[in-house]
């Protein structure tokens, strides 16, 4: 029976970034998935040869300096991922039922907040409040800037008030809200519990810069799983 410094249970992205850094740091470990593929949520599908992503549809923060970036340079994935930028001005869509309207997300503050203002002329202050909000959280936050820090996110107000509060709080044009909370099934963002530092640090790194894995986010597993075979020869991964 074979002997590892680790056993990790799943291969999804957590997993495998966890069997990575492990890997790197000289362990041996093994990845036990109970599934035929791996990568959880970086699983893909094909429809009438179209290829679907299940869980990851598009990636934030991927431009130099941001923190994503940082994140995956680290893992060997931003020079062998395959990337495709996503349109600047609408990265993605809001829209509702019976409202022709459509709502755009651009990517880059500025543009972000000048398109919401287009549609909501009146709401200039209550964008603009939002957009530095987020960028103070973001801020913030020293896990997400990679920066070491004695001061604990813990204990502040971004974990005690709820992004749906806080949203509400700011403005109360109710169409407004609704584009603000819009792409809220990326994170299963849940109005009565989901803290606004979640909405934050996610949206911000969407809003920084936004792009897609070209066939699919499943090779950022097979990435990884090759990198962490590469690195350590007592290490791999075993499926059903
Ligand atoms: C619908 C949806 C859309 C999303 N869109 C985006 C997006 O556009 N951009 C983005 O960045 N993120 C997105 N996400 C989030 C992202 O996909 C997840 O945060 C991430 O993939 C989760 O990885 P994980 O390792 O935590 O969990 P999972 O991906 O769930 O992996 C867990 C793994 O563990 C395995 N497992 C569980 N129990 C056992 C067991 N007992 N034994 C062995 N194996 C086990 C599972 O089979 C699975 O492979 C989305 C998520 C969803 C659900």
């Amino acid at each position: 029976m074979p002997q590892f410094d680790y056993v990790i249970i799943g291969s999804g992205l957590g997993g495998l970034l966890c069997a990575y850094t492990l890997t790197k740091e000289g362990n041996s470990v093994c990845v036990l998935e109970k599934n035929r593929q791996i990568g959880g949520n970086l699983q893909i599908f094909v429809r009438d040869k179209a290829i679907f992503d299940t869980g990851i549809h598009y990636i934030g923060g991927l431009d130099k300096g941001q923190n994503l970036n940082q994140y995956f340079r680290y893992f060997g994935l931003m020079d062998k991922l395959k990337l495709k930028k996503l349109d600047e001005d609408c990265f993605d869509v809001v829209s509702f039922d019976q409202d022709e309207k459509e709502y755009p997300y651009a990517m880059g503050y500025e543009r972000f907040s000048e398109k919401l203002i287009e549609q909501f002329p009146s709401e200039k202050e209550a964008i603009q409040k939002y957009c530095s909000k987020l960028k103070e959280i973001s801020n913030f936050s020293p896990l997400y800037n990679l920066r070491y820090s004695e001061q604990s996110f813990f204990n502040t107000e971004y974990l005690s008030v709820n992004a749906k509060e806080y949203i509400e709080s700011i403005t109360s044009d109710v169409i407004l809200q609704n584009v603000l909370a819009g792409t809220n099934p990326l994170y299963a963002g849940v109005g009565e519990k989901t803290p606004l530092y979640v909405h934050g640090l996610i949206i911000n790194s969407y809003i920084e810069s936004a792009y897609k894995c070209i066939g699919g986010g499943a090779q950022i597993a097979t990435i990884l799983t090759k990198s962490i075979k590469e690195m350590g020869v007592k290490s791999g991964i075993i499926r059903k």
